[in-house]
């Protein structure tokens, strides 16, 4: 079980029972990774494909997680760094749900908020960092409590380290 591009090449296989993570932007499924806090070491068979023609024009990147269902969380998550994803739910080799990712206009936890004297980041204070989502596409952040943008270099900074 194989998809092919135009030029007929065989590119990725195809999994049997697991989550499709596609239409990423070109060169942010290492991001996606990142922000799922995927590394390897969990046992599951991931595929990356990079750059993959999407269009004449657009080109996309692809992740496959084999045998893991992504929770609600998880796909706001990947909203952050790919807004155009779209989530095959996989089952016996055929797609049983597809999903786009959307972000949910309040974020809480996931990120740190940049500005260093937020209340969110003083160690001994128990405040959940939250931002008020103020653009989708390109992504950008407000914390609620100081009111510091986040934008989405800073968000894909975080999940680089
Ligand atoms: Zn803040």
């Amino acid at each position: 079980m194989h998809e092919k591009d135009p030029t007929g090449k065989i590119r990725i296989v195809k999994i049997k029972d697991g989550t499709v993570i596609d239409h990423i932007r070109a060169g942010h499924a290492l991001d996606v990774l990142r922000i799922l806090g995927i590394t390897g070491k969990e046992g599951n068979i991931v595929t990356l494909a990079m750059n993959i023609s999407s269009s004449k024009i657009e080109r996309k990147d692809i992740v496959k997680i084999e045998d893991r269902i992504l929770k609600a969380e998880e796909l706001d998550r990947i909203a952050l760094v790919a807004p155009e994803a779209t989530i095959n739910l996989i089952e016996n080799y055929e797609v049983v749900q597809k999903n786009r990712v959307e972000l949910p206009n309040i974020i809480t936890d996931v990120i740190q908020c940049t500005n260093m004297r937020c209340i969110t980041n003083k160690e001994r204070e128990p405040i959940q960092a939250k931002y008020e989502v103020v653009s989708k596409h390109p992504t950008q952040l407000k914390c609620k409590y100081c009111w510091t943008l986040i934008n989405e270099d800073d968000i894909i900074a975080q999940f680089c380290s």
